[in-house]
């Protein structure tokens, strides 16, 4: 493997300085356990898919997976059942509204990265039990992430403690789960409480913009089609009601979670993972936001930007 590249350990550095600053926003606490989080940890990691990897800040300080795990859970339902079978359950939509709305497109829910359809698709994954589904999910994470992961007892708890929203989601998408509604939301809560960090997460993403071989371990974790589709469905669908505006100014598919964490990635280049406790709005980390902004503007990265058009070189005839 050739040797790392001090420029981008350079800029990781950098980023994190420019994110130190933005103290605004503040952690989550609808789900009171998240409210214990330490606002100020920061980290960023990221991983290309040659395997070379790039780490700053607090990269392996551990933090609940939450909404970051909904692409890859995502791609276990499709690599398991195959697109068709998934279309019927849940849509491919940006809904525009925040996660936690009753977005609906008929019975099914717009899309997997909001939570109504999140709930749908951990209903798809194998198991007859939650425990069962959600051993499953940890399973998948772990193959994405290249290492054995746990639920994060203290946190499932309090999600299944004050979860009344997302039973309600549940109930609503009644007619597009695969298991009962106490099985897709226990099974849901468990999967959102897994405990990564940021450097497994952008291991994650380097899965994915690899087309699903994990390149630290070398697993196929899912096929190149199961990964371009999620990618897919991340550039359109995974920033919350902030989603177009993401496209627009980063250009990279991501994913964020209220826990602080957020990934994005570039097909056939890299993932990068990101954790700042302290929320916009919308729900998204703002120093990740910082950082990723940041990232792609000084370095090119937006997908559809000349540099990165320059890199992929033009179609021959
Ligand atoms: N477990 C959280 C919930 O369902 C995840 C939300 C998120 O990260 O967007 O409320």
């Amino acid at each position: 493997m050739a040797a790392p590249n001090a420029r981008v350990r350079r800029a990781l550095d950098t980023v994190l300085a420019e994110a130190r600053p933005h103290t605004e926003g503040a952690v989550a606490d609808y789900i009171p356990q998240l409210a214990l989080a330490d606002p100020d940890g920061l980290g960023v990691a990221l991983v290309g898919v040659k395997g070379r990897t790039y780490e700053a800040g607090d990269s392996r300080r551990e933090f609940t997976i939450q909404s970051v795990s909904k692409p890859f859970v995502y791609a276990l339902a499709l690599e398991a059942r195959g697109v068709a079978e998934l279309s019927a359950h849940v849509g491919v939509e940006p809904s525009g509204e925040a996660f936690n709305e009753a977005s609906f497109d008929g019975g099914r829910p717009m899309n997997p990265m909001i939570n109504a359809g999140a709930i749908v698709v951990a209903s798809l994954i194998e198991g007859s039990t939650a425990e069962q589904k959600a051993q499953t999910i940890l399973d998948g994470l772990g193959a994405f992430a290249g290492r054995t992961l746990a639920v994060d007892d203290a946190v499932f708890r309090s999600e299944l403690a004050t979860g009344d929203r997302n039973r309600e989601l549940a109930g609503l998408a009644h007619g597009a789960l695969g298991s009962s509604e106490d099985v897709a939301t226990e099974a849901y809560f468990r999967q959102c409480a897994a405990s990564v960090t940021a450097f497994d997460i952008a291991v994650m993403a380097a899965t994915l913009a690899n087309f699903g071989r994990n390149p630290l371990t070398g697993q196929q974790v899912v096929g190149p089609p199961v990964a371009r589709w999620v990618m897919s469905v991340m550039a359109s669908c995974g920033m919350y009601d902030g989603s177009g505006e993401w496209l627009a100014r980063v250009g990279l598919p991501a994913k964020s979670g209220v826990a602080g964490g957020i990934v994005a990635l570039d097909p056939g280049r890299f993932g990068i993972g990101t954790f700042a406790p302290r929320l916009d709005a919308r729900g998204n980390s703002i120093r990740g936001l910082v950082m990723l902004e940041s990232l792609s503007r000084e370095y090119g990265l937006h997908l559809f930007s000349h540099e990165n058009s320059l890199r992929r070189g033009p179609i021959r005839p």
